[in-house]
């Protein structure tokens, strides 16, 4: 579904990426881990369209991405949850899942995502009239999922979406994923909680200043050795 050949980004004189080659097949969760800075993040924002890369190509359902501005992207159907959950403050939360759906047209369709939005995080629909910004940093976090599935993605980007929430509520975002995936949309997830991100995941990149070092199903890394001592505690 998406195939990433030889990628490489650059930020000024900071090669972020230097030379990546990945793929994610239809259906799958596949995880992207690593340290702080390894290129995780770079990674989505280079198949989203929202950064320019240097050279490489990605191509999805046989199509190059390249030169293809964020929204025609999104058309596609790639659809990228940004690390720190950049909800629209000053809109409702209904707002902002329809803000999800601004380049649909089909209002049937959308109002049944909205439905099937609101079936997978209740605790937005209760809260549908309030101002996002008074949302917690779990809510806000579901709200950027919701509003990601809003577009009817074939293909979910999601970064680092446990960061900052409590065990309870991270279980539950993992749960939701697991369960998107079940509902028949692919997800390249980025996480620094590689435990968990390796639980769910059908397959594991791992990636090391700039590049992949290690590729496995997420069962055989998570019992990799080697990635124990280096992202898993011991
Ligand atoms: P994190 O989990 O901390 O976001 P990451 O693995 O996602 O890490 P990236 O955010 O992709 O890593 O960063 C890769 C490298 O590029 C790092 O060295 C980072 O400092 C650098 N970098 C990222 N964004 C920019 C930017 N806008 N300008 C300059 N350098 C950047």
């Amino acid at each position: 579904m998406l195939k990433i050949d030889n990628l490489e980004l650059n930020y000024g004189v900071i090669r972020a990426l230097k030379g990546i080659t990945m793929e994610v097949n239809e259906g799958e969760i596949v995880t992207l881990i690593g340290a702080n800075g390894a290129g995780k993040s770079s990674t989505l924002k280079a198949i989203s369209g929202i950064e320019k890369i240097k050279s490489g190509s990605i191509t999805f359902m046989e199509e190059n991405l390249h030169r293809k501005s964020a929204q025609d992207i999104v058309k596609r159907g790639i659809s990228h949850v940004p690390e720190g959950r950049r909800i629209f403050p000053g809109l409702t939360v209904l707002e902002n899942l329809e803000m999800g759906a601004y380049l649909r047209k089909d209002k049937e369709g959308i109002r049944q995502d909205l439905k099937m939005v609101y079936e997978r995080f209740p605790i937005l629909e209760a809260r549908s009239k309030q101002d996002a910004a008074t949302l917690s940093g779990g809510e806000q976090q579901m709200l950027a999922m919701g509003r990601a599935l809003m577009s009817r993605p074939k293909l979910l980007l999601l970064d680092e979406p446990s960061m900052g929430l409590a065990p309870i509520l991270v279980r539950e975002i993992f749960s939701i994923i697991k369960d998107i995936k079940k509902q028949g949309t692919t997800v390249l997830l980025v996480e620094q909680n590689a435990r968990m991100a390796l639980s769910i995941a059908d397959r594991a990149y791992v990636m090391e200043t700039g590049s992949i070092v290690l590729s496995g199903s997420g069962e055989e890394l998570a019992s990799s050795k080697d990635i124990q001592k280096a992202y898993l505690g011991g």
